[in-house]
């Protein structure tokens, strides 16, 4: 008997799903299982083709649609998403591995990016001046940029997809979202939902694949603006080419998070973040804690309050009851995981918890693997130098606060960090100094909220604008200024010398 057929995950254009006969396929896995769960086509040139006209011919009428009108389908999609939060979280569970609490929670984040979109109304305004000259009004208003695109990582396949397109779309542009292929249910379902709130069709497309669907999207004619979310080496190279093919970019990159640890700090509570901020979502997160920066005395007690924490970690299936950490994305990711931890020994680094040999009973093909805590960890190792993306959480001791701010402003990531200590001086002398796009002051993930805007400095994030908030409106719009005279019939023409207006 042969076994069933796997479900295939299918492309969404113009409010159709679509699976192109002979697609070449990727398989994505449950990684608690280590089995192929479903397969996925890898869309073609001329696929990404077809989802950029669809863009673009659902464009003008989008774009020309009362900012409110626009406003309402999101409040719809917004009460859509909402009701199916569970569903969403399960399924990015399902792909991820991630917990189901931590999946609902970043379920929730995404979905305060759409309650900001709902208010975008108001970001469109323009300026207005009267009497710039003698009889000249100036005013300003906020355009569509058109066809946006968006690609997105593995690591939160709700939210964040939901940093980009709500916004590209309250502000009037059309989108075409490239989900990462190992996790992309989650946005099928989304624009599902959203065609199901009343979105015209064209308006969100979704293409699946890889390096050849993300080409063809950077490089086609149809598509202005490029929203990127990844790892550093891609970002970096997505930035090059837009901007060689004259496209607006943010492309956010890679991390290294460093947690600061003064003596004068809170060691219980200061280990109950970090260990949440190091491995939660088996960290896999891009503002995950890897790197503790104990100084002075803060050394002994973190190190043997984290190492309690670290051996009590509940790991197992995403879905089962009670776990903190579940499994890796894939046997690839959980094999490079382990390699870094291989290298850390090799490095001199003090293994103080070492995850490699950890089994799930039930699970032994599943993607998991323990939690590892490293000690007397140099700048000059490549478990500090790399983003491992992994349970590896590292210590590095310094003597002094400055030593402290001087080690992580050398580093080449900038995404997050946080210090952690009962000084009020101490906080503001790090927040004032360090060079990180966001900061916490005893708060490990200092992720932003939706109205304010997300985004790290250095080679976590290429191009120039920040995404949701401010920051993403300016981004998806362009500003027209427009100069205004209405010539009475005494009003002298304009000569040939540079007008002053005045
Ligand atoms: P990735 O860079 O491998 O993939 C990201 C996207 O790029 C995917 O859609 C993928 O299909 C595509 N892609 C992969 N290789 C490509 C290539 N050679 N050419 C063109 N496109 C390609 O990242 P990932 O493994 O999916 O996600 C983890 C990474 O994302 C980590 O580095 C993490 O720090 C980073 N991340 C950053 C942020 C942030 O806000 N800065 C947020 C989440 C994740």
């Amino acid at each position: 008997m042969s076994a069933p057929a796997k479900q295939v995950v299918s492309h969404w254009i113009n409010g159709q799903a679509v699976i192109p006969s002979g697609s070449r396929m990727g398989e994505v896995f449950n990684p608690a299982t280590g089995a192929v769960a479903r397969h996925v086509p890898l869309a073609d040139v001329a696929t990404v083709d077809a989802a950029v006209q669809a863009a673009a011919a659902a464009l003008p009428a989008w774009r020309d649609a009362p900012p409110l009108r626009r406003a309402r389908v999101m409040q719809k999609f917004l009460q859509l998403m909402q009701a199916h939060q569970e569903e969403l979280a399960a399924l990015a569970s399902a792909e991820h591995g991630k917990t189901l609490p931590d999946a609902l929670g970043s379920v929730q984040r995404g979905i305060e990016v759409i309650e900001f979109a709902c208010g975008i109304p108001h970001l469109l305004k323009g300026e207005y001046s009267e009497n710039v000259g003698s009889g000249v009004d100036c005013h300003t208003v906020r355009q569509a940029v058109g066809v946006c695109a968006g690609i997105t990582p593995f690591n939160f396949p709700v939210m964040v997809p939901l940093w980009m397109f709500p916004v590209a779309i309250a502000c009037g542009n059309t989108f075409v979202l490239k989900p990462s292929e190992k996790v992309p249910s989650c946005s099928l379902r989304m624009a599902q939902l959203f065609q199901q709130a009343g979105l015209p069709d064209g308006v969100l497309n979704v293409v699946h694949g890889d390096k050849v669907a993300v080409d063809a999207l950077l490089t086609h004619p149809g598509v202005s603006a490029v929203s990127f979310v990844g790892s550093t080496p891609i970002a970096k190279s997505i930035y090059e080419t837009c901007a060689r093919h004259g496209k607006r970019v943010q492309a956010l990159g890679g991390a290294k998070n460093h947690a600061v640890v003064l003596p004068d700090a809170d060691m219980a509570f200061t280990a109950d973040a970090l260990i949440g901020a190091a491995y939660g979502s088996a960290g896999e997160r891009c503002m995950a804690i890897s790197a503790v920066v104990a100084v002075g005395a803060a050394a002994d007690p973190i190190v043997a309050q984290l190492k309690k924490r670290a051996l009590a970690i509940k790991i197992g299936p995403g879905d089962a009851d009670g776990m903190d950490m579940g499994p890796l994305v894939t046997g690839v990711h959980r094999d490079k995981v382990k390699g870094y931890v291989d290298l850390g020994v090799k490095e001199g680094a003090q293994l103080i918890v070492d995850g490699r040999a950890h089994v799930v009973k039930g699970h032994e093909n599943g993607f998991f693997i323990g939690t590892t805590l490293f000690d007397q960890v140099k700048p000059t190792m490549g478990i500090y130098k790399d983003e491992i993306f992994g349970p590896v959480l590292i210590v590095l001791r310094v003597d002094t606060l400055e030593e402290a701010i001087a080690l992580v402003n050398a580093n080449p990531y900038a995404n997050g960090t946080a210090i952690f200590t009962e000084s009020g001086g101490a906080a503001r002398r790090f927040e004032n100094e360090i060079q990180v796009g966001m900061v916490g002051v005893n708060v490990p993930i200092p992720v932003p909220v939706a109205f304010y805007s997300f985004g790290g400095w250095k080679n976590s994030l290429f191009g120039d604008l920040h995404v949701h908030g401010t920051e993403g409106v300016k981004f998806y719009t362009r500003t027209k200024v427009v100069t205004t005279r209405w010539p009475k019939q005494d009003t002298p023409a304009a000569g040939f010398h540079m007008p002053t207006l005045g």
